[in-house]
């Protein structure tokens, strides 16, 4: 196959402008993996590259939904299919209004990869809306939910494609897209993964991806021969579902993280985060985090319009490890640089793509121990296969076994990315060793099952 940037892009954009992003992500994989590549001609034999670089399908469909003044309004729902060579179809759902195709497919082709990494049977998909929670009623958020199940229904099934949450999607909307799709099909599948428990749902998925990243982590930094956490001073963003989870860890294993934020500001609490307090602000109010001052004078709130210019306030701050797990481009170079210059050891993404390109290249040359997310993140979508697992065997596991299973698999996951880097001559490379790793096992199965 031409690899040559002029082919990819004639082969990923078309004329769609928003795929770049699409093809910024693809073209990033390509030049990481071309020493594996190079190291066996069957992959350019059997086409492997161009075959998986193109989505099995995109699924675009109108959701109309009634609002609180009874107006109907109408968004854009999405589901990509993009490989199920490894297993069925997984990834999440995301309502935000950056959704669009481009996005969708950038983070389903991650997905194949961070998927394929787990070691687990499950392909990789993504999907979601341009529909805006932010300022929806909770009966807005059902009648919409109900709505996009309404198309949504007739392309996924718990062997075929299981979609989950991601930005903007949590358990209340996977509950109310649950209650559709069983209505619809008067069928108890397990269908879609992040489930509340009551309902099928598995022990330890709100708290996998954050507890993931941390174990990842731990895992490095024990394999690079750096100090562990404990008493160490971190720097968390996000104030989400795995920001939260990354904290409470954090603080079971003695780390002291300081920091959280959301999209109006950040705390920095010198003593520690208060988790219970953080959890009730934002899991039970939903409020601003300006309000943790109320009872901690000591902690200091910053407005995101005070950021020093350019900045993001969170990694201006001095700590031993940084944990972005707030959202897209919320680290860029001169971020990358105050953690260098604060002596900063590794960084892991909790988000997906929290790092711009140049920050990433920053802290890799600057030697700083870089988790790219496919690799650090996975540890929410290992426990969604583990809820797959058991919505199949009518059976629930206990949450000391899914933890001993989830922590297997994150130093599993590490041990190939370290492993593979020093195979293809990229040592210390998480990022090359992540998507050569991933890569490989995708390929030799698609290989391995013939055209
Ligand atoms: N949205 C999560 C991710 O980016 C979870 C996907 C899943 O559980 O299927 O990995």
């Amino acid at each position: 196959m031409d690899i040559s940037q002029d082919n990819i892009k004639k082969i990923l954009v078309g004329d769609c402008a928003q795929n770049n992003v699409f093809f910024q992500a693809v073209q990033e994989v390509i030049s990481s993996i071309a020493p594996l590549l190079n190291s066996d001609e069957r992959y350019a034999k059997y086409s492997v590259l161009e075959r998986l670089m193109v989505p099995d399908r995109v699924i675009k469909f109108k959701v109309s939904w009634l609002d609180d003044n009874n107006s109907i309004r109408v968004n854009t729902g999405y589901r990509v299919q993009f490989n199920n060579t490894l297993g069925p179809y997984k990834g999440g759902l995301r309502f935000h209004p950056s959704v669009n195709e481009g996005v969708l497919k950038f983070l389903a082709f991650e997905q194949i990869l961070k998927n394929s990494l787990t070691g687990l049977p499950i392909g990789g998909g993504k999907g979601g809306s341009d529909f805006d929670p932010k300022g929806k009623s909770d009966f807005e958020i059902m009648k919409f939910c109900s709505a996009f199940m309404t198309e949504l229904h007739k392309y996924i099934g718990p062997r075929i494609d299981v979609p989950a949450g991601d930005i903007g999607v949590g358990a209340r909307e996977i509950g109310y897209l649950f209650g559709e799709y069983k209505k619809i099909t008067s069928s108890y599948d397990g269908v879609l993964t992040g489930k509340p428990y009551m309902f099928g749902g598995s022990l330890m998925r709100p708290e996998a991806t954050g507890y993931g990243v941390i174990y990842f982590t731990q895992k490095m930094l024990e394999l690079e021969g750096k100090e562990g956490l404990e008493g160490k001073i971190c720097a968390v963003s996000g104030a989400g579902n795995v920001a939260l989870h990354a904290i409470e860890k954090l603080l079971q294993i003695g780390a002291i993280p300081v920091t959280c934020s959301d999209s109006r500001g950040m705390i920095y609490d010198p003593r520690g985060v208060d988790l219970p307090l953080l959890k009730e602000l934002k899991f039970e109010k939903r409020a601003s985090l300006e309000l943790y001052l109320e009872t901690h004078t000591d902690a200091k709130y910053t407005p995101v319009c005070d950021y020093p210019e350019g900045e993001h306030g969170v990694w201006g701050v001095e700590c031993y490890a940084a944990f972005p797990c707030a959202t897209q481009n919320e680290l860029n170079e001169a971020d990358a640089k105050n953690l260098i210059e604060n002596r900063c050891v590794s960084v892991s993404e909790g988000a997906n793509m929290p790092s711009t390109p140049e920050a990433i290249a920053s802290l890799v040359n600057h030697n700083v121990c870089f988790a790219p997310a496919k690799a650090a993140n996975a540890g929410g979508v290992v426990v969604s296969e583990f809820e797959m697992s058991q919505n199949a065997s009518m059976q629930r596991w206990h949450f000391e076994k899914i933890d001993v299973k989830l922590r297997f698999i994150m130093e599993q996951i590490c041990k190939r990315v370290v492993l593979t880097a020093k195979d293809y001559g990229v040592e210390g490379n998480y990022v090359d060793g992540a998507n050569i790793a991933g890569f490989k096992r995708v390929a030799d199965a698609m290989i391995a099952e013939g055209i």
